[in-house]
């Protein structure tokens, strides 16, 4: 078989076959794309039980295979166009025969970056990713502009087109598995908000890791935006890869063109000259690194082409995303904070830093994703009064505290929370900010932080004697 290309934008799938692997919310939504223009679509998922969302797809005509995706499929199925969720590794065999047989293998982006009629900002980093993202989302709206936000947050980028026309704008959050593959994707501006060590348990390095996110920058031209963080040292390694017209980010300096903070007011320098947003501390969320997210997500939408007053009007109407650096509860005048999603050591060293140095009783531990945890010996014997640990991270993490650091295996958050309780006094902060992942534990880092959060609940109206 010689397999056919497809064209760069719109292609036309009518009849031809398509396979698309793993059936999470992004698999379902680029199944239900690929079949709206008509191409005979089958989906399988390594899963024997599906969930009901799944199995509805077969209702479109759709059809849909349990239990396993093997390379017999390509031919059983004469797969023109092969489709991978995020979730699936590049490196399983179906995706290596298709590639070796010139069958293109697309991932969900790509597919639904074909047919984007409207314009896309895309953000990719380490942290602060969905953070930007629906700051930049909530800008667009109260700019009045049509799109949507999601990409790797929530809502797919296939199901985002439902929102799509040629006026829009889609605020689009991209992880470094959706960069992978991509070619079509091209962002009218392009967001790496920073890059520290993170998934190295995926990738075989830290370069590695590096490169996917530089693919959002080299999809570009020059009539495009790409927008960098100054005051990351890892983020310079990007400079190679820009191909737009570069714009950078920085509390610490004044970029010639970019953003920054001046006299306590957020500031733009791009082509409408020097333009106060805001005044920094209207911004409704802790933490500097909270500001450095503002300032990217301000410039991004500056380049795009939105008004200054939506800009400042956006930043300063947004609400903050559960689960990161979220407070909680005041009980006995303690603080509890839940920042679930700090699943990465740079995440928790920006968490500790917003608070005041010694007040700090941190909850670390869950899935070990591979980082080194005597980097943030510094700072914990600086700021950090103890460390509670969970999860099967525990044993490693005390290993590399023991003899410098008060820490405890309290194996559990709920466990956790209490001698946090017990050992805090007021003013200080029992902070979960666990810089591993959740699923030695829990479904996921939402399950973890309502866990948090209903532990703080136990305990309010109970002596702190009696917690
Ligand atoms: P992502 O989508 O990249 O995971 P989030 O906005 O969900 O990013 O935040 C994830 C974690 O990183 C949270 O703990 C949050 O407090 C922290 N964080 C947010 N922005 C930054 C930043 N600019 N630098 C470092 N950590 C950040």
């Amino acid at each position: 078989m010689t397999p056919a290309g497809f064209a760069a934008t719109n292609p036309d799938l009518a009849g031809r076959s398509v396979l698309v692997i793993g059936l999470g919310r992004s698999g379902r939504a680029a199944a239900r794309l690929a079949a709206s223009r008509s191409a005979l679509v089958t989906c399988a998922d390594s899963r024997k039980q599906l969930p009901a969302e799944a199995l509805e797809l077969q209702q479109s005509g759709i059809r849909v295979l349990a239990g396993g995706h093997t390379a017999e499929l390509l031919s059983e199925t004469g797969a023109e166009l092969v489709v991978v969720s995020p979730g699936v590794r590049l490196d399983i065999d179906l995706v290596q025969v298709a590639r070796e047989r010139g069958i293109p293998v697309w991932g969900e982006i790509e597919l639904a970056a074909r047919y984007t009629r409207g314009r896309i900002i895309g953000i990719t980093g380490s942290n602060g990713k969905s953070t930007v993202t629906t700051m930049v989302g909530n800008i667009l709206r109260t700019a009045g502009i049509p799109g949507g936000t999601g990409g790797n947050l929530e809502i797919p980028l296939a199901e985002l087109l439902e929102q799509d026309g040629e006026d829009a704008i889609h605020a689009v959050e991209l992880s470094s598995f959706q960069l992978e593959s991509v070619e079509a994707l091209v962002p009218v501006v392009a967001v790496i908000v920073n890059l520290t060590p993170d998934h190295l348990d995926r990738y075989d390095s830290f370069d590695s890791y590096r490169r996917a996110k530089a693919r959002l920058l080299e999809v570009q031209s020059g009539t495009r935006f790409s927008v960098l963080n100054a005051d990351d040292p890892e983020s310079q390694r990007f400079l190679p890869s820009v191909r737009g017209r570069l714009h950078l980010f920085s509390l610490e300096s004044e970029p010639q063109a970019g953003a920054f903070v001046r006299d306590g007011m957020i500031m733009l320098r791009t082509a409408y000259g020097e333009e106060t947003v805001l005044a920094a501390d209207r911004l409704p969320l802790p933490g500097h690194h909270n500001l450095a997210n503002g300032l990217a997500a301000a410039l991004a939408c500056r380049l795009a082409g939105c008004g200054i007053e939506s800009i400042a009007g956006g930043l300063e109407s947004y609400r903050p995303l559960a689960h990161r650096l979220q407070k909680v509860a005041t009980v006995d005048g303690i603080d509890f904070y839940n920042d679930s999603k700090a699943t990465n050591l740079d995440a928790v060293v920006q968490a500790i830093r917003s608070f005041r140095a010694g007040s700090v009783h941190l909850i670390l531990g869950g899935k070990d994703k591979g980082g080194d945890w005597s980097a943030l010996l510094p700072l914990l014997q600086e700021r950090v009064r103890s460390v509670l640990l969970v999860g099967q991270a525990a044993d490693r993490i005390s290993r590399v505290l023991e003899g410098t650091v008060a820490h405890r295996n309290c194996v559990t958050v709920q466990a956790a929370v209490r001698s946090g309780f017990q050992d805090a006094r007021p003013g200080d902060v029992v902070l979960l900010s666990p810089g591993c992942a959740s699923f030695d534990q829990y479904s996921g880092f939402e399950a973890r932080g309502d866990d948090f959060i209903a532990a703080v609940g136990a305990l309010a109206g109970r002596g702190r004697g009696h917690a």
